[in-house]
């Protein structure tokens, strides 16, 4: 959406296909935010960020395994990508807590609920306003080439017109990730065969398999991200935020069991170790207070259990009374003191009084990692590192850009940082 607008306004015509009846994909379900360094929020609030200390932290969570040429793009072009945002009518807020033990506070997130709900409702008008042609129900069924490998266009299956062709000067795939598709996961992580994901229902890999048809070098589809949080018993997920603004993450014995602030790759695996397979994440008002009405729409799914103290919450979660109270009640002091003896976590912003909730997790693929090798010009490359000539793409479907997993906030700046330079590459060089 964010290229076909750029392609729009240098005057190109563009026909954006969605296999779905709806657009939006998974950018529609992010719900945590978006990461932005030296946003005029941080600066606001006195957080002094910078690009390497933003590269650092994605490097950190990333394991190391990120392209770096990709994540300092990211990085140095994140408060532009705001910019483009905020210029379209969006508004954001910054979040004080640090997402997956990060340096600075640095995601931005509407006070309104999910992020990317609220991103689309901003996106999809002005993409229609800006004359492009989307067409829904419209799968993309293969990239046409010419005999030197040149793409030169795309066939689409129509769920209601059938099969066509449509030539084109530059096809930009931003087919998402491959989370729901239980057979590539089941063949790559055959340890997580039958996991639950969060993803939506279309995320299939789609792009990479075209795109591998046409030449283009896929790599690390092994790695995926586990997410910690799906309600348990619902491939719906709850938000990093509600434990990153405060709550923590307690098992059957009614113990916590890891720092509940560190990244999500090492929570997942932690979870899934423990009894049942799950964890209660537990929070009270000082962290609905936060995220109101994240909060508000978990009780309306009816996740969210309800207890005025740590016994009842005991009760009724069927946990062992006398260790979850005391839980809860070392919990508080550590919050006093601003110190976690037990696993260090950072910020401990909520003390666990008064009111609590509790919804039960469970881990669940979150998104993917791995994909398309794309350069610095979103090019896709072909197995000799070579770009396929008039073949871009950007988001979930570039694979490496997170590494070994994907620090909270990056996936949804990254849609319109490479959005955006796939557009130019292609303005430049359409003919
Ligand atoms: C529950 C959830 C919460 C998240 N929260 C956050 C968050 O808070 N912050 C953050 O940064 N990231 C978050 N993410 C990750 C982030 O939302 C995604 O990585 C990102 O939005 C993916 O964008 P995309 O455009 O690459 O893919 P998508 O948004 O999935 O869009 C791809 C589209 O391509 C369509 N498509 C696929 N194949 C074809 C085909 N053959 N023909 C035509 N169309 C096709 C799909 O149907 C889909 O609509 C979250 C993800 C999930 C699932």
């Amino acid at each position: 959406m964010v290229a076909a607008i750029e392609l729009q306004k240098a005057g190109k015509n563009v026909i954006l296909l969605e296999k779905m009846p709806i657009l939006g994909g998974s950018s529609l379900l992010a719900t945590g935010g978006m990461n932005v360094v030296r946003s005029d929020l941080q600066e606001k609030n006195g957080v002094a960020d910078n690009v390497d200390t933003f590269v650092k932290d994605s490097l950190h969570i990333g394991k190391g395994a990120n392209d770096k040429d990709l994540i300092r793009i990211l990085g140095e072009n994140s408060k532009d990508a705001y910019q483009w945002f905020k210029d379209l009518g969006g508004h954001l807020e910054l979040q004080k807590g640090r997402t997956g033990g990060t340096t600075y506070p640095r995601q931005l997130y509407t006070p309104t609920g999910g992020i990317g709900r609220y991103m689309v409702d901003i996106i999809e008008p002005a993409l229609v306003q800006s004359g492009a042609d989307v067409r829904v129900n419209s799968k993309v069924v293969k990239l046409l080439q010419d005999p030197n490998g040149n793409v030169k266009g795309v066939l689409v299956k129509g769920k209601h017109n059938g099969i066509y062709a449509i030539e084109a000067n530059a096809v930009i795939l931003a087919t998402g990730s491959y989370a729901n598709n239980g057979e590539l996961i089941a063949q790559k992580l055959p340890q997580f065969k039958g996991i639950i994901t969060t993803a939506q229902p279309g995320s299939h890999g789609d792009g990479l398999q075209l795109a591998s048809k046409a030449g283009a070098q896929v790599n690390h589809l092994e790695r995926v991200q586990i997410h910690p949080n799906a309600a348990a018993g619902t491939t719906i997920m709850i938000t990093q935020a509600i434990r990153n603004n405060g709550g923590i993450l307690v098992n059957r014995s009614g113990k916590r069991f890891v720092d509940d602030q560190a990244p999500r790759n090492k929570l997942g695996p932690e979870i899934l170790k423990q009894e049942g397979g799950s964890a209660f994440l537990i929070y009270n008002d000082q962290v609905v207070q936060k995220r109101k009405k994240v909060h508000e729409g978990y009780v309306k799914l009816g996740f969210v259990n309800t207890a005025s103290d740590a016994k009842e919450m005991a009760q009724k979660l069927g946990l062992p009374e006398k260790d979850f109270v005391q839980t809860i009640e070392t919990y508080g002091k550590y919050a006093d003191e601003q110190k976690d003896p037990d696993f260090g976590r950072k910020e401990l912003m909520s003390d666990m009084r008064g009111t609590l909730y509790a919804i039960e997790v469970i881990p669940g693929i979150g998104g993917t990692l791995g994909g398309l090798k794309a350069d610095a010009d979103m090019h896709v490359l072909d197995k000799n590192g070579k770009p396929i000539n008039n073949l871009l793409a950007a988001g979930e479907v570039v694979g490496e850009w997170h590494g070994m997993d994907r620090y909270g906030g990056n996936a949804v700046t990254g849609n319109i940082v490479f959005g955006k330079k796939a557009a130019q590459t292609a303005i430049q060089e359409m003919r």
